[in-house]
């Protein structure tokens, strides 16, 4: 069963739409559970009806045409319940209603299970059958499993436009349409899509319309006679070692790859409009389909021979330069299903203006990249019609996490307005940048960026940063292919605190792992977060942590701003053994008479048992930092990159607040500082928080640093103190962060919280 399962699971996954999606479902179903008649009814919300969207058994034509009301007939019962219904004779029930345009006067059984995605019932999937009798309890588990599988394949899929396209509205279906996902950056970009993916994944081929039918035909046959060149030098280079058996199988590819129903299925996928690799897309799945419906094993296995055939053919196209991608749009939204620091980097920055990625979420990279470069991000969107949004018009509204696709003339001239309205914002804020950080009650609240990327300097000082509170020292070591060394680390360290001296700055050690990888120190492992990450690498690998160390206070010389910070810390014995090393790594150069002053030496709150130390750690180093980002993902135990769970992640969580005011009193009692750099520091309703419990700098993205100083020249530290009681009793974030908007907004600071004034 569990076979079946994956095969229909598998083959579902590669549907082109929801339409395809569907009529595999039922196909399948029907067949794999030898009943008579298997269909999907769909919910429509709108219009408050259950629609029949599919059907193996009953007639044809009444797909798209018959509907129950909502509170009608079995199928609603199923949904109202969210619970299976399994009964002998459908027409006994209460409920039932016929509809004879189906023809279901034929069946009895009837079994019937929600498809449920979110906690929301998406429709019904039903099976019936003549005889009268109940379904037997192990056919229950199967469609029960089938529903629960299928559900974000056809959530997905009916947010692509699934339902419209089926019912004949053709290619306007996404027109109109909203995404909503993770609000990951602030503002509001307005502008036309362009599509990044990874190279040599097919899946991840957006279409793509051409102009040049032609050429786009001469780059496929070309590419297929290439590939064809490839497997058979393989085969005669191998000939020695194989049987004339194994030699067939080489013979088997180029024969596939010349076959005319994949060529000339790829040639009339272009000629429809499509650019190669989109034809070849679809084609490849298509013929993996025939294979994988095969019974058997041997030539099921001969699907992934063509999907591997198909990637060979993609990369042939994208090597021959047809990879190179369309100039960026003017206004370039970059959407993908994962956007990573590169691709972003790759953009002009003058032509960027907003971010979409279906994956991530508020405290993933690209969100903090994307606030880091003042660029609009809407992250953790998994509905998203990737492969069908290249070079729409598309509206992102970074404070609501929303993406509107060729929105109507109304809502572009609301949001023209509200984007207008952003910028003489930002043009305002730019007055606050050489007044001081301080309430109105006197009380001074530095205010720092995050950086890791030299080109965040300019930007940083002309934003009044007082220092860096946070140089992520991991972006030098990501975008090299070997681990830099200490000349080159020295470089670039010097250049921060030159540009910042006598300001502080703050570097912290190399924290990779988690979801920061080093392509040339691959790390595998099953929970890369809870495992060998940050100060648990360094220290067991002193010549890197050393060679660290000494670039670090060799680029300090004669400037003495420099500030080191350990991340990751969860033991006491891991500051005791970095404090030795840092007080080796500084005799060692002491004593070859380099003029070096002694640095600060902090570490980072932003493990659980940290908190609960933070006494002790405060009594062995000179300040401690406040990771929210990692501090609230294992507070909360929520994976900060997994969007399934993004909504369960917020750091205004009343237990996430509580932990940073017990750290805080804890660092003020042994009399040492305390700062704030995770994301939360830049949340202009956070940092009202933030500045209640007393904290002593804040650390964030260069684009956030006007609007917390806003805030902070808004409210007395009294006030915030007493919002802060307030909120600490509420039960959950979103009522925090509703209280502390509301604060925001009587005091005239609304449009910190969202678009427009
Ligand atoms: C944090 O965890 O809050 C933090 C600032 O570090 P990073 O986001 O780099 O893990
Ligand atoms: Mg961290």
């Amino acid at each position: 069963m569990l076979e079946v399962l994956r095969r229909i699971v598998q083959e579902v996954a590669g549907a082109r739409d929801l339409e395809q999606a569907l009529a595999i479902i039922v196909k399948r179903v029907k067949q794999a559970m030898a009943a008579d008649v298997c269909s999907v009814y769909l919910a429509d919300y709108a219009q408050r009806r259950h629609v029949l969207m599919a059907t193996d058994g009953l007639n044809p034509a009444a797909v798209g045409q018959v509907s129950l009301a909502m509170g009608e007939g079995v199928v609603s019962v199923v949904a109202e319940a969210a619970e299976p219904l399994n009964i002998g004779n459908a027409p006994d029930h209460p409920r039932y209603r016929f509809v004879a345009e189906t023809g279901e006067e034929f069946y009895h059984g009837f079994l019937g299970v929600p498809i449920i995605h979110h906690r929301k019932v998406l429709g019904v999937l039903v099976v019936r059958q003549r005889e009268r009798r109940k379904f037997a309890e192990d056919e229950v588990a199967f469609l029960v499993t089938m529903a629960a599988q299928l559900a974000g394949a056809i959530a997905h899929a009916e947010a692509s436009g699934g339902i419209s396209r089926m019912n004949g509205e053709g290619a306007t279906r996404l027109d109109g349409s909203v995404i909503d996902g993770l609000a990951g950056a602030p503002g509001v970009g307005i502008g036309t899509a362009m599509v990044i993916y990874p190279p040599a994944d097919l899946d991840a081929v957006p279409d793509r319309k051409v102009t040049d039918v032609d050429a786009e035909i001469i780059a496929f046959k070309t590419a297929v006679a290439t590939v064809q060149g490839e497997i058979q030098t393989w085969g005669e280079r191998l000939s020695v070692h194989l049987s004339a058996e194994e030699q067939a199988l080489f013979d088997a590819y180029g024969l596939m790859l010349s076959s005319s129903s994949l060529v000339d299925k790829v040639i009339a996928h272009i000629r429809a409009g499509n650019w190669a690799s989109g034809a070849l897309r679809d084609t490849i799945h298509e013929h993996a389909r025939v294979f994988e419906d095969m019974d058997e094993p041997y030539l099921r296995e001969r699907a992934e021979d063509i999907r591997d055939l198909g990637r060979r053919v993609l990369v042939c196209l994208q090597s021959a330069g047809r990879r190179k991608k369309p100039p960026y749009p003017e206004r370039t939204v970059l959407v993908g299903e994962e956007i990573t620091a590169t691709m972003l980097a790759e953009v002009p920055r003058e032509r960027l203006v907003a971010v979409v990625s279906a994956s991530g979420s508020r405290s993933s990279h690209v969100a903090i990249l994307a606030r880091a470069m003042g660029v609009p991000a809407l992250v953790g969107a998994h509905d998203l019609p990737v492969g069908r949004m290249e070079g729409r018009a598309l509206i992102v509204d970074g404070y609501r996490g929303r993406v509107y696709m060729n929105p109507s003339e109304a809502v572009r001239a609301e949001y023209t307005r509200l984007a207008r309205e952003e910028a003489e914002l930002m043009a305002g804020l730019q007055g606050l940048r050489d007044l001081p950080a301080e309430t109105p009650d006197g009380t001074r609240l530095p205010l720092y960026v995050n950086s890791g990327l030299i080109s965040d300097v300019s930007p940083s000082l002309e934003n009044g940063a007082e220092g860096i509170g946070l140089y992520r020292t991991e972006f030098p070591f990501m975008i090299r292919d070997r681990f830099p060394g200490e000349q080159e680390q020295r470089r670039i360290y010097r250049q921060v605190l030159e540009a910042f001296a006598p300001r502080p700055v703050v570097l912290r050690t190399l924290d990779v792992g988690g979801d920061k990888p080093l392509s040339y120190f691959p790390i595998k492992e099953d929970n890369p977060f809870l495992g060998w990450r940050g100060i648990r690498i360094t220290l067991d690998h002193p010549e890197i942590f050393l060679v660290q160390l000494r670039a670090m206070l060799r680029a300090s010389a004669g400037l003495d701003n420099l500030r080191l910070l350990l991340p990751m810390v969860s033991q006491l014995a891991e500051v005791d053994e970095a404090k030795r090393l840092v007080e080796r790594a500084y005799r060692e150069l002491v004593d070859a008479s380099e003029q070096i002053a002694k640095p600060l030496l902090g570490v980072m709150v932003e493990v659980p048992s940290a908190v609960y130390q933070a006494a002790a750690i405060a009594q062995r180093v000179d300040f401690l930092s406040i990771g929210s980002n990692d501090l609230t993902q294992y507070l909360l135990a929520v994976d900060r990159n997994n969007a399934r769970v993004a909504a369960l992640y917020d750091a205004l969580h009343p237990a996430v607040l509580q932990a940073i005011q017990q750290v805080v009193d804890a660092a003020h009692a042994q009399g040492k500082p305390v700062g704030v750099c995770g994301e939360m520091a830049g949340d202009p309703v956070a940092a009202v928080a933030l500045l209640g419990m007393g904290v002593d700098n804040l650390s964030m993205s260069v684009a956030s640093l006007p609007r917390v100083k806003w805030v902070i020249r808004n409210f007395t530290q009294a006030q915030a103190r007493a919002l802060l009681a307030t909120v600490l009793r509420c039960d959950g974030a979103d009522a925090v962060r509703q209280h502390l908007e509301q604060a925001l907004i009587a005091a005239g600071l609304g449009s910190l919280v969202r678009a427009g004034n």
